[in-house]
């Protein structure tokens, strides 16, 4: 009998989205006449079309594939140089960062999980709590952690609190980690870390020859001009990061795929007899063996978004999505409720009303009010108390869900 990754029986089944939707539909069978009211602002997927400069190009690539002077077949697996190169100039301008070191890929999601395959056994894997998921369960899978305890926390992980305290920007570990994933703006909690805190963050990993997995897929959403974009505007970062960007949440293309992972050729591991060996090149080789590049339409589309169309349409996006958590912040607070985040993100933070948790949070808003939220403590134990609207939805539905909650709190 072939033998299975038992890592896999580790993973919690009560996954947080699966669990969202089961209480959703028990709900609406229950009310089946509350089921056309139900406004989701749960999970973070953009909710407003494709750019027109993105769709323009992808036609016209569709068409090239139809010809065949133009066609083609297989692409370079790192992606097209055309992509890579807008890249650099538009989202890297000035730091030193070279087309060679940009990899495009079908998604972050994806390259935040498969890079843990160029990286050895027994790493001190530090996580923020509340997190993303995908950087805890793809790390169960690869075998770097224990068990999970009756909270969902990982035997062998470590947990590094973000608190209204922190103001939801980790401190620095006592202890010494190997692998640190960071996420800026951040999803859930909506943070953004100052220079001096990334800085703080290099000077750690440097100290102790750590690698930082930066996630910045919200990078588009950073309004306040202090705040950076990139892991790469620090002094030594090059050293010491790997960023991981997407197309999705920017220009739209959660269906469409696309996204980007920089790996500055500086950038070393070791191995396990301590000789330093090039991040870059393992990544290349992985990615080449492992993916066979993403579709030229869509590679192409991606492009478009550096274009001068392209750029305000996409900006105009964002101002959209940052208007809708405007309003959620203003009503929340309106509420007396504590609010962060959704300043420089598309999520707004919440903490609940005194003596709620986060699920009752939901069931309360969901049977109450027909709304749907994250609760914060499907992200981590330090989400408790807490939970997460996204603004990713139609201006109408983010007014009316504002109007809801004042009925519903006040
Ligand atoms: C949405 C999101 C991504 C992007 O994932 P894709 O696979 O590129 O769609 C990456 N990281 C975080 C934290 C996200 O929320």
């Amino acid at each position: 009998m072939a033998t299975i990754n038992s890592n896999f029986l580790k993973l919690k089944a009560g996954y947080l989205f699966p669990e969202i939707s089961r209480r959703v539909s028990a709900y609406t069978e229950a009310n089946p006449d509350k089921a056309a009211r139900i406004i989701r602002c749960g999970i973070g997927d953009v909710t407003e079309p494709l750019p027109s400069a993105v769709r323009e190009a992808m036609h016209s690539a569709v068409d090239e594939q139809g010809d065949r002077s133009s066609f083609k077949g297989y692409g370079p697996e790192q992606g097209y140089e055309f992509l890579r190169q807008a890249i650099v100039d538009n989202q890297f301008a000035g730091l030193g960062i070279s087309a060679d070191e940009v990899f495009i890929s079908d998604g972050s999601k994806c390259d935040t999980g498969n890079i843990l395959d160029i990286f050895g056994k027994g790493n001190v894997i530090a996580i923020t709590d509340p997190v993303y998921p995908v950087y805890v369960d793809t790390n169960v899978m690869a075998g770097n952690t224990g068990e999970a305890d009756e909270n969902g926390a990982y035997d062998g992980l470590l947990y590094m609190p973000c608190t209204a305290e922190n103001n939801f920007v980790a401190d620095v570990p006592t202890e010494k980690a190997d692998l640190i994933y960071l996420c800026f703006p951040n999803n859930p909690t909506g943070a953004v870390a100052t220079r001096s805190q990334l800085a703080a963050w290099v000077k750690y990993a440097k100290a102790n020859d750590a690698i930082i997995l930066y996630d910045a897929a919200y990078e588009a959403f950073i309004q306040d001009d202090d705040v950076p974009h990139s892991i790469f505007e620090i002094e030594g970062a090059k050293d010491c990061a790997i960023e991981f960007r997407s197309f999705s949440k920017n220009g739209g293309f959660t269906g469409v795929r696309c996204a980007y992972t920089v790996i500055p050729k500086s950038l070393s591991g070791r191995t396990a007899e301590g000789t330093p060996v090039p991040i870059h090149q393992l990544w290349s080789r992985r990615h080449s063996t492992k993916f066979n590049g993403a579709s030229y339409p869509v590679q192409k589309g991606a492009a478009a978004v550096f274009s001068e169309e392209g750029k305000k349409q996409v900006s105009a996006l964002i101002s959209h999505y940052m208007g809708n958590a405007k309003l959620f912040r203003e009503a929340c607070l309106a509420l007396g409720l504590s609010v962060f985040g959704g300043e420089n993100a598309p999520y707004v933070w919440v903490g609940c009303p005194e003596g709620i948790t986060s699920w009752q949070m939901f069931d309360k808003m969901l049977e109450e009010a027909q709304v749907v939220i994250t609760p914060g403590s499907g992200f981590g134990s330090a989400g408790e108390g807490y939970f997460r609207i996204s603004a990713f939805n139609s201006r109408e539905n983010v007014e009316e869900v504002c109007s809801r909650l004042k009925a519903l709190i006040s």
